[in-house]
């Protein structure tokens, strides 16, 4: 199996839940304060790694205790985490979360150690890539830093992933270096309003027309995720739809990270582009029926007992 490198975020995410959000000014008395690692990044490689993935993690963490968890955080789920930097000039990266109890939240996040990740990051990445190995990175790092792992991974014949989340601007460019684009509904508007403005790219919310449109930027395939409506990929045979999985949803944290994580692993594993996509929507769907963003991610037992998903019997 081929290995997969993550090169992107590490977050303490600080979860209290209050009985209504505060207002401007006031304070309001929650429950006791819940600390859970989370990050695109981190959250998408312990996915692929409890899923049976060979995985690395790439990125920087502050010389704190928030930090030193989130290490802990990736050996105990069999992620490689020699590669992630204690960085003695920034905090770890932290995401401030209120919940009320209805289920709306507010967030703030401080990027903290994710922010100062650069190119010599970029470069530990690749080295660790042979050919055919997956790089996988999402946007919550510096985007000039993925585009320099882009390059990096390319001459070291790599598999490129890029979750393009959170939205954001990219250079033009490098969409066309990718072998996978894999982003949600919301995602793959906001990259094709970015491109019609540049272009005449088409004006449609479809999303078999947007994947359709975003193939055309240059990435060999585009996944778009479509919550409980499963997911569209696109390549040069054609827009396929594939199938959700039925769950009793409960909480969507995380749905994005377990598909891009089962995703990588089915990529690494060579199965055909439907079946990896397949394998993407078990974990997603899997992820949305317990609380939290890692807590929530599947192994593969899981997904077997739950929605007869066995990688073992379609392996290349
Ligand atoms: P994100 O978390 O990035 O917004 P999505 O919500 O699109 O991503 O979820 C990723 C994948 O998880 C979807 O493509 C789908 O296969 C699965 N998924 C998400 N929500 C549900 C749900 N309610 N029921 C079944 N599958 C779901």
């Amino acid at each position: 199996m081929a290995r997969i490198v993550v090169l992107g975020s590490l977050n303490v995410d600080l979860v209290v839940t209050v009985p209504r959000l505060p207002r401007p000014g006031e304070t309001v008395l929650g429950d006791g304060l819940r600390s859970c690692p989370g990050g695109k990044g981190a959250n998408q490689a312990v996915a692929a790694a409890r899923l049976g993935g060979q995985v690395a993690m790439i990125g920087r963490v502050g010389d704190d205790g928030f930090g030193a968890g989130l290490i802990e955080n990736l050996d105990r789920n069999g992620v490689d985490s020699s590669g992630v930097d204690r960085d003695p000039a920034a905090p770890t990266g932290a995401a401030l979360i209120f919940v009320e109890a209805g289920g709306q939240n507010m967030i703030a996040v401080a990027p903290g150690a994710n922010a100062v990740v650069g190119a010599s990051d970029a470069q530990r990445a690749a080295a660790r890539l042979g050919p055919g190995d997956l790089l996988v990175m999402q946007l919550e790092i510096p985007v000039a830093v993925v585009e320099r792992a882009v390059q990096a991974a390319r001459q070291a014949g790599a598999f490129i992933l890029l979750n393009a989340a959170p939205a954001q601007r990219l250079e033009p460019g490098l969409l066309s270096q990718l072998d996978a684009l894999v982003v949600n509904e919301r995602e793959a508007n906001a990259l094709a309003a970015n491109e019609r403005e540049a272009n005449a790219l088409v004006d449609h919310d479809d999303p078999s027309t947007i994947a359709a449109a975003l193939l055309t930027l240059g990435p060999k395939i585009v996944i778009v995720t479509l919550g409980p409506s499963g997911s569209v990929f696109c390549d040069d045979t054609g827009v396929h739809r594939v199938e959700p999985f039925a769950v009793k949803s409960i909480d969507a944290t995380g749905a994005g990270d377990a598909f891009v994580g089962a995703l990588a692993v089915g990529f690494a594993r060579r199965l055909p582009i439907e079946t990896a996509v397949r394998f993407g929507n078990a974990a997603g769907a899997a992820a949305t029926s317990s609380v939290g963003a890692q807590a929530a991610l599947p192994g593969l037992d899981d997904l077997r007992r739950r929605f007869g998903v066995d990688l073992s019997s379609s392996e290349q």
